[in-house]
């Protein structure tokens, strides 16, 4: 990982005025929206804050995602129905890490990143952002900035909070993995009839069903900028890779995170889809599904101690299950312990990491069974 002082979105050229100012505007509107939401007190104390404040940019995002838990507890509770005028200001961090490449990333949901590349031809966008409001950012980048429009979007997996978004370029072609298609109509598109129960923000959304399918390779290409697609499961069955040929950058959607999150692939298919990773070269900078883009440098190293992590984890499983013991020996392995921080993405990395140990668990415990029936069956 990066550390809080080299961090940061690169700036190129043109961008550095406009990025100052939106930063400035940003914090106005931050202040402003703070007064206005500290003015309630009573509500102050269990608001849940478990957020990184490493920089300038942590400060914001925690601020921003504290103040919008206040906000949502206002209204739920409809103390104070004045207030929901306020809407919580949200800010989507557009970064520029090549010249034809950006990086756009939610400050609402898990650090989720879309990519965006631009050519004379129009644009590929890779994912989309979990909200319409932060994808519709995205939209309007490139009508009115760019002046041009998405000719391809990439899902690079079915998972709502890359997909959501797709509905708002609806003269884009859609290209996905076989597997998106099926899973998209079977698991994304129930959930989302739930979570708009929850979050009427969704009201709109239409998933897009990819139309142009690959399984294990394929290649796009638009206005001298080639794109290679990968298969590469293990966090999902129906993950893609990107690699931007031409600015040697790497998408690598959700196999990269900041902790290795396996529980609906596979964890010997993430093993390998990240020594894949590994060997891609040449190579500038590593975009990961969530969380901070990587430069060159970091990918080995990250990717390394991915691997460990899952070694670690495998292993405690093993003896978790060799032992006998129960489901407290199994979560007494730290996530630390095994060289991810806990206030990795925004404080869900033990979340995660218990829902990792739990669900390989889960599936070892099934083999053995199943192995043992019919081992039974064989005597008999
Ligand atoms: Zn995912």
């Amino acid at each position: 990982m990066r550390d809080a002082a080299s961090r940061g979105p690169r700036v190129i050229d043109g961008d550095k005025v406009e990025y100052v100012a939106i930063k400035a505007a940003y914090a106005t509107r931050l202040i402003a929206w703070g007064l206005g939401a500290c003015q309630v007190d009573g509500f102050l104390y269990d608001v849940n804050f478990t957020r990184t404040i490493d920089s300038y940019e942590g400060l914001c995002y925690a601020s921003v995602s504290w103040l919008q838990a206040l906000s949502y507890r206002l209204r739920l509770q409809e103390r104070l129905p004045l207030l929901s005028f306020l809407e919580p200001p949200f800010m989507v961090l557009r970064e520029r890490i090549s010249e034809h490449t950006y990086v756009f990333r939610s400050s609402m949901y898990a650090k989720v990143n879309a990519g965006l590349i631009t050519t004379p031809e129009g644009c590929i966008l890779i994912d989309t952002l979990p909200y319409p409001e932060e994808t519709q950012e995205i939209a309007s980048f490139v009508r009115r900035r760019l002046r041009s429009e998405v000719k391809y979007i990439i899902l690079t997996h079915s998972h709502a909070d890359h997909v959501y978004g797709a509905y708002l370029f609806p003269d884009a072609d859609v290209i996905g993995h076989l597997y998106s298609r099926k899973l998209l109509l079977t698991q994304t598109r129930p959930a989302l009839v739930k979570a708009r129960q929850t979050h009427p923000s969704l009201a709109d959304v239409r998933l897009r069903l990819p139309a142009i399918l690959m399984e294990k390779e394929a290649a796009v290409r638009l206005g001298g900028a080639t794109l290679m697609m990968r298969h590469a499961p293990g966090h999902a069955p129906d993950v893609i890779s990107v690699y931007y040929k031409e600015e040697k950058v790497l998408f690598a959607s959700d196999a990269m995170m900041s902790i290795p999150y396996f529980i609906y692939g596979d964890i010997n298919d993430l093993r390998r889809t990240l020594r894949e990773l590994a060997e891609v070269s040449p190579l500038e900078d590593m975009v990961q599904g969530h969380g901070d883009v990587l430069l060159r440098g970091e990918v080995k190293t990250t990717i390394d101690i991915h691997l460990a992590y899952l070694d670690k984890v495998e292993a405690h499983v093993n003896e978790v299950i060799a032992k006998g013991l129960g489901k407290e020996a199994l979560l007494s392995l730290d996530v630390e312990e095994c060289g991810i921080s806990r206030i990795a993405l925004e404080g869900l990395a033990n979340r995660l990491h218990q829902e990792n140990l739990i669900s390989l668990y889960t599936r070892k415990v099934k083999r053995l069974k199943q192995a043992r029936a019919k081992q039974r069956q064989a005597a008999a």
